[in-house]
């Protein structure tokens, strides 16, 4: 006995009265005196402040069986060899890996010595120990029990503090939530709970620093039997026992412990201080009270990591460059205001060619720049409004609409800013929506301002949204979009319509124009849908597929007897001032091998937005390759005719608006009858388009008008329509 005594006593401070609680101990061996042994030797015992209480099994498939349905087994002692030599271990093998029951302890036994298992089959299946029967007298056995048991708890601990650390870990990711440092206070508790084997229940204060008042303690996190103490202040608190803990601890910046409580103190680097309450049926022992120190240090760092992350959220709401607030958090700013229902308005502003001055004189000069704008903005608006970063130069300006009223939004359409010294006017486009108009989120307001600024950049005025600006806007987006679609899905196609001779009337050349049929049957008109490929950098990708597709079709042409035509494909301004124009073209004309010849580009006059040196450069590669170059829309353009007697060009066309007005005036006194012998002056040939009558074709021809297109002709036809035409033509002549 006396080896007995001798456990107990090293033991002492895990073997205490019994509970209610028990372990449960599962005995599977086909043996039934080694079931009677067992129990004879361990029953009455108490191990960790718990009894046990035995379950029985009489063989591996019985064990298995029982084990299915028992999910509180904590430690089995299991026979090695039972209906086959395996048996034991089988058993061993399908609790780890099919039950997934790892936290349950196992301690292997066996008969004769020889059926000890290999080392590696121990530690891969987790098997706590393993004894030969023999051994098995009672103060080894409780030896070997209490080992088990005990190795059980600590795993369960580990278990439940890995899932605080869980929500701790969790927390910190959240920081752009305000749940933050709930989440981790309640980490906190379930952390807490886990490493001293205690309830998960508990509360957590911290002094509320807004308030200015350290003594206004409030709950700021709760679980299990204190949730209803949640953001309540701690002299409200009822319970006695709580309230002197907290205040006590807070008071004297400590942690306390009590017979049946722990409360933890610790602060976190911004001097805000918590305390953490939790029941404890029975004060903790020395190797908990260690523990509980670590656990403190511990808490004080993650505590001003959280710390961090709150500041690393107000990065995220900030501009970096300016150090003004950014798009997401004029978002908040917008939501907050829009659920009071209060008068605000948003500006946006967009600085005009402000790309020009970044490129021009550099990014810092830039930033330098929009940082004397915000405060020109702030100097300009009364009561600062708040003021946020958009993109690169736009910036929103939200407040309520009594402070920005018309006058001053019609002053910052032009602002005087002071940058190195220099005073710089700046122009800004300006586009207002107020927020009674919105009805879901903020960024409803934000689109509609945006829409009003679009339509400011055309009409360079300050534009306030309106439901018909949005309907206007609302329908392109749609119809780009839809654009967009078809195009990819090629449902959009060419027509080619036929080019004249004055003389002789004999067919040249074809002009192609594209065509974009709905699903209903009816067709946009390109004058709608070209320019919104334009704006929106479609026209690349199209004018790419628009020459492949004409030079591919003229090759059909020539191939079905009519060798000589050439192909004039219209280029918007976008297409040709983009920097690989050339490349394209040279692409497709290598992959079509057609004699690049046969080719007309049409251009308009707005190609003068580029710099005439930029222009000379590629017609002069145009002519090189002898593609020849027709500039359309004659007359009507805004550049001056003087700039392009210096363009290389062969044919000028004559609007047909101005053959249209034909009918209206006295031979001679018509645009047409100036504008003729003035491109015959320059040396090029005269094409008139929108030749609809035999009439005008007639006066164009005494004008000495070299080329006709129009509907008296032929008009746009299918390349099929337009074969089937050339050869009735020909079979004619
Ligand atoms: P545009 O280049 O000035 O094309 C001439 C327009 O006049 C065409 O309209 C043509 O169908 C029309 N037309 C031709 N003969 C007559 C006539 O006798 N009477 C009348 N009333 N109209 C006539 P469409 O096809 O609607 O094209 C409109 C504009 O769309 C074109 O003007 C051109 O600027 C643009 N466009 C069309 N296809 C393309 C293309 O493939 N690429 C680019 N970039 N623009 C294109
Ligand atoms: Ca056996
Ligand atoms: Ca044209």
């Amino acid at each position: 006995m006396q080896e007995d005594t001798m456990i107990f006593a090293s033991e002492e401070d895990d073997v205490r009265t019994v509970t209610d609680d028990y372990w449960e101990i599962l005995i599977v061996d086909d043996d039934k005196d080694v079931h009677d042994t067992t129990l004879f030797a361990l029953n009455g015992c108490e191990v960790l402040g718990k009894g046990l209480k035995f379950f029985h099994a009489y063989s591996a498939e019985e064990a298995i069986a029982f084990l299915k349905k028992d999910q509180n087994i904590a430690l089995i002692l299991l026979d090695a060899v039972m209906e086959t030599d395996h048996a034991g271990l089988d058993a061993v093998r399908i609790i780890r890996e099919e039950l997934k029951r790892e936290d349950v302890r196992i301690v292997l036994r066996t008969g004769q010595p020889g059926q000890v298992p290999e080392l590696d089959t121990i530690t891969d299946y987790d098997i706590n120990d393993y004894k030969p029967k023999s051994e098995l007298t009672r103060s080894r056995l409780l030896t070997t029990v209490i080992a088990a048991l005990r190795s059980w708890t600590q795993i369960k601990r580990l278990e439940a503090s890995r899932q605080g650390l869980e929500k701790i870990v969790d927390a910190s990711n959240q920081f752009i939530a305000e749940k933050g440092l709930q989440r981790f206070a309640e980490g906190v508790i379930l952390q807490m709970a886990g490493l001293f084997n205690l309830k998960p229940e508990g509360i957590v204060c911290a002094t509320n620093l807004s308030s200015g008042d350290d003594k206004d303690y409030q709950v700021i996190a709760t679980a299990g039997e204190f949730a209803s103490f949640i953001n309540r202040f701690v002299p409200e608190i009822e319970n006695l026992k709580v309230r002197e803990s907290i205040i006590e601890s807070m008071e004297g910046q400590k942690t306390v412990l009590r017979d049946d409580s722990i409360t933890v103190f610790f602060k976190e680097s911004s001097g805000r201080a918590y305390a953490i309450y939790i029941d404890s049926p029975k004060p903790l022992n020395k190797v908990d009270n260690h523990l509980l120190e670590v656990f403190c240090t511990n808490l004080s760092l993650s505590a001003s990591n959280i710390e961090l992350v709150t500041r690393l959220k107000r990065q995220a709401w900030e501009d970096q460059v300016l150090h003004i607030p950014n798009m997401a958090a004029l978002m908040e700013e917008v939501q907050k205001w829009h659920k009071t229902g209060e008068d605000f308005i948003l500006l946006l502003l967009d600085i005009n060619s402000f790309s020009q001055v970044n490129d021009l004189l550099g990014h810092e000069y830039g930033d330098e720049l929009l940082q004397a704008l915000v405060d020109e903005l702030h100097h300009q608006l009364p009561h600062s409004p708040f003021i946020a970063r958009i993109s690169a130069d736009i910036f929103g300006v939200f407040g309520p609409e009594s402070d920005l009223n018309e006058n001053i939004i019609n002053r910052l359409t032009s602002l005087e800013v002071a940058v190195r010294g220099d005073l710089r006017e700046l122009s800004l486009s300006v586009g207002v929506a107020h927020i009674s108009g919105i009805d879901n989120n903020a960024s409803e307001l934000l689109h509609n301002a945006f829409f009003a600024l679009k339509q400011s950049k055309e009409r360079s005025e300050p534009v306030y949204y309106n439901d018909d600006i949005g309907k206007r806007t609302r329908e392109r987006i749609t119809l780009l979009n839809d654009l967009k679609a078809d195009f990819a899905e090629k449902k959009l196609f060419l027509v080619y319509q036929p080019q004249i001779r004055v003389q002789g009337e004999d067919v040249y050349c074809f002009e192609s124009l594209l065509r974009w049929k709905r699903e209903d049957g009816t067709f946009v008109s390109p004058e709608k849908f070209i320019p919104l490929a334009e704006q929106s950098g479609l026209i690349i990708a199209m004018g790419e597929w628009i020459l492949r597709r004409a030079m591919e079709d003229l090759k059909i042409i020539h191939k079905e007897g009519f060798a000589t035509m050439k192909m004039a494909v219209n280029v918007s301004a976008i297409q040709f001032c983009h920097p690989r124009f050339m490349d394209m073209l040279d692409q497709v004309l290598e992959d079509t091998g057609l004699d690049p010849a046969f080719l007309e580009l049409e251009i308009t006059e707005s190609i003068s937005i580029m710099s005439v040196k930029d222009i000379l450069k590629l017609l002069e590669a145009l002519q090189k390759r002898k593609i020849s170059l027709a500039v359309d829309d004659f007359g009507t353009g805004y550049s001056s005719l003087s700039s392009i007697d210096r363009w290389p060009v062969n044919r000028i066309k004559i609007d047909k608006s101005f053959v249209q007005q034909l009918d209206d005036y006295e031979e001679g006194s018509s645009i047409v009858d100036l504008v003729i012998p003035l491109g015959k002056s320059l040396s090029m040939n005269i094409l008139a388009e929108g030749v609809e009558t035999r009439e005008q074709f007639d006066r164009l021809a005494k004008l000495d008008c070299s080329e006709i297109q129009g509907y008296l002709i032929s008009k746009p036809k299918t390349l099929p329509e337009l074969l089937e035409w050339l050869k009735e033509r020909e079979s004619k002549s």
